[in-house]
């Protein structure tokens, strides 16, 4: 199947590692020409000359905070003059911090928002201007499998993921009549830093080693494993594609069958 992403602009952040490093490498690897965006800038600088070798693809890069506006600005701006308007966003940001309700006081939601919710509302405003006047667009958010079931100790994640799904289908409807689908992913557990130290916290918490803490989380999923994030940017990549022509407003877990609810 070809995805009809050549010679696309896509936008990935917060892809130094991780899922949205995966999916931006998925895009590249499709023809897309690419920016990726994270904080640090020597990382970044290394994973876009990686994925560039590999794929052969223009990977630029461009380092920003996803939870500050000048910095989204900026990425922006600098997307537009090195490859043009963003045909597809995939709106990733860093987890919010783990905790329950009596450990999160204001400055702790208002730090998740600005993270997990606003950075997204920042990036779509940017970029649907071009979609919406070439009358196509792909915007795909990475959430959580909390989109459809609350995860322990990770209140913020339980609130915030939510509100980005209410903002997907608004968007998704409101923007349908202008060739632009927006979607969501919740992966479950893909094999990452980030569900690395999620695991090394439960470990340190309960007073199991890292591997009996994997080895049990591994035993509630049904394929009997953590994801890989090349599994998972493949779905974000099909999603972000012209071969998605008729998927949008959605929300779709990677997760190995892990949510059992329908
Ligand atoms: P990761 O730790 O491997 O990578 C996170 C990336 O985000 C890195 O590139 C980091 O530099 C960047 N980042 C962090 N804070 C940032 C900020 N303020 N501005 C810009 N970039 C920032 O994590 P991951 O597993 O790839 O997770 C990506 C997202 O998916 C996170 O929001 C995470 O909570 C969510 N998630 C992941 C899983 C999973 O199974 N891996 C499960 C549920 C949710």
């Amino acid at each position: 199947m070809d995805l009809e992403l050549t010679g696309r602009v896509a936008l990935v952040t917060a892809a130094s590692k991780g899922l949205g490093r995966a999916t931006a490498t998925q895009l590249a690897a499709e023809g897309a020409r690419v920016m990726i965006s994270s904080r640090g800038a020597e990382q970044l600088a290394a994973t876009a000359a990686e994925i560039s070798a590999a794929t052969g693809a223009q990977v630029e890069h461009c380092p920003a905070d996803v939870s500050d506006a000048a910095d989204l600005a900026r990425l922006l701006r600098e997307t537009e003059e090195r490859l043009g308007g963003v045909d597809v966003l995939v709106n990733n940001a860093g987890g919010p911090r783990p905790g329950g309700f009596d450990a999160l006081d204001d400055a702790a939601w208002q730090q998740a928002f600005e993270l997990n919710l606003l950075s997204g509302i920042r990036l779509m405003r940017g970029v649907l201007p071009h979609m919406r006047a070439q009358g196509w667009g792909r915007i795909v958010t990475i959430a959580s499998s909390s989109i459809k079931q609350p995860l322990d100790n990770l209140l913020l994640s339980n609130t915030y993921r939510v509100a980005i799904l209410g903002l997907a289908k608004s968007l998704a409807i409101e923007f349908a009549p202008d060739g632009v689908l927006v979607n969501t992913i919740g992966p479950g557990r893909i094999a990452t830093d980030r569900v690395a130290g999620l695991d090394a916290t439960r470990a340190e918490k309960s007073g199991m080693s890292i591997e009996e803490v994997r080895a049990q989380a591994e035993k509630s999923i049904p394929l009997g494993r953590y994801g890989t994030a090349e599994e998972f940017g493949k779905v974000a990549a099909f999603l972000v594609s012209g071969a998605n022509t008729y998927l949008t407003g959605q929300a779709f877990l990677v997760d190995g069958g892990m949510v059992k609810a329908l």
